[in-house]
């Protein structure tokens, strides 16, 4: 595909972002496209909103499997774009619109130069939630295509376009969502003696919970719990019956994410019988770490440095969460980072990652599945 293709592609996909599983449109957008591909070395398998495309090479002694998100975010969109999301509420905010097109520009080369080894392409949806990663790999389909080895990207705003970054062994953390509802009794504002009070028991433990990092993990280790939203009552002046906390915690072991977590039971524990109120915990999404093959990796950023036209970052690990993660685990390969330019971060309404990223991309990673050919 030429880079005007490419970048329609991409702006017809930013128009459409859809929520985790319910890629509807996107999926059939991306079947489109598949089928106007020569089909002579394809197979095409739909799982739930997703797609797995084999791509059979004439030699065939092992199967490269690439994979690429789908979903958008529920973001009010606040970029000067002309093409922006035509779902109200719903962004591509975090790159997921540029990861298909990447995948589709590598795809259609091969569609019409059949690769040496077999190609598994992985369109997976649901990566921001609730986690299309774990029941993906756990599919028929994929047990049967089974990739030998097993490669993705994620854009990075903070590189240069050109700029691919990324390092063997961990590169991303553990994360996991929290949710705490707490639920107390409520009353009338001036009787605060016959209730308890979820919105006092709520700002208790926002606060207790800021001590784990400083107090619970290891210095040396790192770990983030984040709330990011707090609700409860409803009315000024009503005492709240009930409350809630959205959060997200991200640790760099393992270890470490236990740890957290078992703090936090042990400080809702003590807020239950302190402020004699129930409290439910929800873990929600979890995703584990990506962890980087180590000689993959090598050989990965060995071509990647010989390769004038990208620049290679030796990277360190990130706080960020990725359900790629739970493919490393079962199958060895390499995360990467895509240099994509621009000053705001993942999941913010005004992000517009530079589309030169999507060229840089195709074609490395079209070069990296034809060396040795
Ligand atoms: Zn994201
Ligand atoms: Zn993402």
């Amino acid at each position: 595909m030429n880079k005007e293709q490419l970048v329609n592609i991409r702006r017809e996909l930013h128009q459409i972002p859809e929520p985790g599983f319910e890629e509807f449109k996107t999926q059939q957008y991306v079947k489109e496209k598949i089928a106007g591909m020569p089909q002579d070395f394809l197979t095409i398998e739909e799982w739930k909103t997703g797609l797995f495309v084999f791509v059979k090479g004439f030699e065939g002694h092992k199967t490269l499997g690439y994979r690429t998100d789908m979903d958008g975010l529920p973001i009010e969109e606040n970029t000067s774009y002309s093409f922006r999301s035509q779902h109200e509420g719903m962004m591509h905010a975090c790159g997921h619109d540029l990861h298909m097109t990447i995948a589709l520009g590598i795809l259609e080369h091969f569609a019409h130069n059949q690769p040496k080894d077999h190609l598994l392409f992985l369109f997976q949806p649901a990566e921001e939630g609730p986690g299309g990663a774990k029941p993906m790999l756990a599919s028929d389909a994929f047990q049967r295509f089974k990739p030998d080895e097993m490669y993705a990207l994620h854009i990075a705003p903070e590189y240069p376009a050109g700029t691919i970054a990324t390092k063997p062994g961990l590169l991303f953390a553990n994360t996991s969502e929290l949710f705490i509802d707490l639920k107390g009794k409520g009353g009338h504002a001036a009787f605060p003696h016959t209730a308890n009070d979820m919105v006092v028991a709520a700002s208790h433990l926002v606060s207790q919970l800021q001590t784990i990092v400083g107090r619970n993990v290891d210095p040396l280790d790192s770990a983030v719990v984040t709330i990011g939203k707090i609700s409860g009552g409803t009315k000024q002046n009503i005492i709240a019956e009930t409350a809630r906390l959205e959060g997200t915690i991200r640790t760099l072991s393992i270890d470490s994410m236990e740890k957290v977590k078992q703090r936090i039971r042990s400080l809702i524990g003590g807020i239950e019988s302190g402020f004699d109120c129930e409290a439910f915990i929800d873990w929600g999404a979890n995703y584990c770490q990506v962890y980087n093959n180590e000689e993959l990796t090598q050989s990965f950023m060995d071509f990647s440095r010989e390769r004038r036209e990208v620049e290679l970052v030796e990277c360190s690990e990130a706080m960020t969460g990725e359900d790629f993660g739970y493919f490393l685990e079962d199958t060895p390969g390499v995360m990467f980072w895509l240099g994509a330019d621009t000053p705001y971060g993942l999941h913010d309404a005004r992000i517009e990652p530079s589309e030169a990223a999507i060229f840089t991309a195709v074609s490395h990673m079209i070069a990296f599945f034809s060396k040795n050919q």
